[in-house]
């Protein structure tokens, strides 16, 4: 490697000292800061940006090999966000503004998921017709389904339908039972099989689709060609996240009412490697007897808490034995918190506060809110957080809940907040009728996100930026980027009003911002 020679000495007679400054000093004076406010200064540059190694700790005993995790929002994980998450090395949060029954069926779902590049297919019955398969590609694009004789993901194996034996039929309520090709046609692959194995099938017999069967005969995945495409011309989505029976990691949320306690040892049932206690403000005494009971009852489960924005609120809850927190208050894109309660604080001072105390308990950090790029992820690690949680990045995915429609031209599908009046609606009223029993204020908005394809591609393409912010300060892993925030070799500085105009694109008459 190319050294500079005397370069200690060269740097105590040319460099001054406020050359940008160490966090510690940017971040001590009341003034609390956004990730905006704030840029990195560039470090040495000795490794290849695909050399940067960005695994991290989610909580005390789960680690991940991508920093990102999808919000429990009832917009943004259920069971394909969390699948989707877990297969690029992040996790998934389901969100509990549903049964515990259906909560629980999204996490049977992402561990009965076999890891890989196989996809969970759209399933129909026999009995169903050719206008359900046009519902279902107007919802959500699939034009291909795998025909169970009880319809879902699971069930025996009848047949497969795709475009090619729909397409032409004009009568749409033709039953799929007359039109599929049935299994006896089929190529079909053993599940016991490897994917280079099943890869090795699917190119040999020159079919566009391969359905993965047990030794029952019951579909458990499928094979595509078109994903196999996809997969050459994309960034590898890197490890999956997996457990240590080798199934994908999953999260879920719950509250801190009398009866989360049963949806805990519910979730805790049916598999889920690590709950989330999902509340705006966390410093409280009913999330601190839920940590207790959690902790003494289902001991196997790690614990995050929060939200929490200052080190008091965080100190409570590692306390109580928190197995990670999570951090942002007021700063979600479709958060009013801050409006309409006057509490939070800018997001990259709280992160920076919380990850000062929590590393002296050794405990993780999730930056929860206000993440819009990249480089918001590079900012949020570096300031401390071990993993960014996100929910405006995912929306409008094609993992994310719910279906697209068209808005003035656009393609788009619903977001909003899990405080808004119409997330309310649905089924967490309960939380807010105890103590205004008929006022319902709302400290979030819903509205709507452009669609923005697979987050198996939208992932590992954020993440490569991630790895080249990382490489441009100069931080070849998680360690060393702690390292350098501690010992102050990592520079930053507060930028102007002026200065964040600069660092965006300016002075263009017209552009396209195409990102890959
Ligand atoms: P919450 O369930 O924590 O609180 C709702 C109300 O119920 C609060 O008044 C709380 O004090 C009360 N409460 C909670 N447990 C109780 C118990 N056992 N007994 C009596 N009262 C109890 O939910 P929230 O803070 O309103 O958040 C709702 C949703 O909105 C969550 O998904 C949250 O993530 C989201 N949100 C997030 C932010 C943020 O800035 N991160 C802000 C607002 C809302
Ligand atoms: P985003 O990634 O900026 O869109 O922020 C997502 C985060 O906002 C979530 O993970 C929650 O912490 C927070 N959040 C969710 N619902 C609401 C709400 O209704 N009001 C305020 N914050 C919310």
């Amino acid at each position: 490697m190319f050294e500079v020679q005397g370069m200690s000495t060269l740097k105590a007679n040319y460099i001054s000292e406020d050359d940008g400054l160490p966090f510690s000093k940017i971040f001590d004076h009341g003034t609390c800061y956004t990730y905006d406010d704030i840029i990195l200064h560039p470090g040495y540059i000795d490794f290849p940006a695909d050399k940067v190694n960005l695994s991290t700790m989610l909580s005390r005993n789960l680690s991940l090999q991508t920093p990102v995790v999808s919000s429990p929002m009832d917009t943004i994980t259920e069971a394909d966000m969390a699948i989707a998450m877990a297969t690029v090395g992040g996790a998934g949060f389901i969100h509990n503004n549903m049964t515990v029954e259906e909560q629980v069926n999204c996490v049977l779902k992402v561990k009965m998921h076999r890891p890989g590049f196989v996809v969970t297919p759209a399933v129909l019955s026999p009995s169903s017709t050719l206008q359900d398969i046009d519902l279902l590609k107007q919802r959500s694009g699939f034009s291909s389904v795998c025909v169970c004789e009880n319809g879902k993901l699971g069930g025996k194996l009848l047949g497969l339908v795709t475009t090619r034996d729909s397409e032409l039929i004009s009568n749409r309520t033709t039953e799929l039972s007359a039109v599929m090709t049935p299994i006896s046609d089929l190529i079909t692959a053993a599940s016991n099989k490897s994917e280079l194995e099943m890869e090795e099938l699917l190119l040999t017999s020159k079919k566009g689709k391969l359905p993965i069967l047990n030794d029952q005969g019951e579909l458990v995945g499928l094979l595509t060609r078109e994903l196999m495409k996809q997969r050459l011309k994309n960034p590898s989505p890197g490890s999956p996240s997996l457990d240590t029976e080798g199934k994908l990691i999953c999260g879920a949320s719950i509250g801190t009412r009398e009866n989360d306690r049963i949806r805990a040892r519910a979730l805790a049932d049916s598999g889920v490697d690590v709950i989330i206690l999902d509340s705006s403000q966390g410093d409280s005494v009913y999330q601190l007897e839920m940590i207790d009971y959690l902790k003494k009852n289902i001991p196997k489960v790690d614990i995050i808490a929060g939200n929490v924005v200052t080190q008091r609120q965080a100190l409570h809850l590692l306390q109580v034995g928190a197995d990670g927190l999570r951090v942002g208050m007021g700063s979600g894109s479709i958060c009013t918190t801050q409006e309409v309660c006057a509490v939070g604080r800018g997001q990259a001072t709280a992160v920076y506060k919380v990850a000062k105390l929590a590393d002296q308990f050794g405990i993780p950090i999730i930056a929860d809110g206000g993440i819009q790029n990249s480089g918001h992820v590079v900012k949020a690690l570096s300031l401390g957080a071990s993993v960014a949680m996100c929910g405006s990045v995912l929306a409008g995915t094609l993992e994310a809940p719910g279906e697209y429609f068209y808005q003035d031209g656009i393609r788009v599908k619903k977001y909003r907040g899990m405080g808004s009046l119409d997330a309310m609606k649905r089924g967490s009223d309960g939380r807010y009728l105890s103590e205004s029993k008929h006022l319902k204020i709302a400290q979030g908005v819903s509205g709507t996100v452009r669609d923005k394809g697979s987050v198996l591609k939208l992932i590992p393409y954020i993440m490569h930026g991630v790895k080249q912010g990382f490489q441009d300060f100069g931080a070849r892993d998680m360690i060393n980027a702690k390292v350098q925030r501690e010992n102050g070799t990592l520079r930053a500085e507060v930028r102007s009003g002026a200065a964040q105009n600069e660092g965006g694109i300016h002075d263009m008459h017209s552009y396209s911002k195409v990102l890959w």
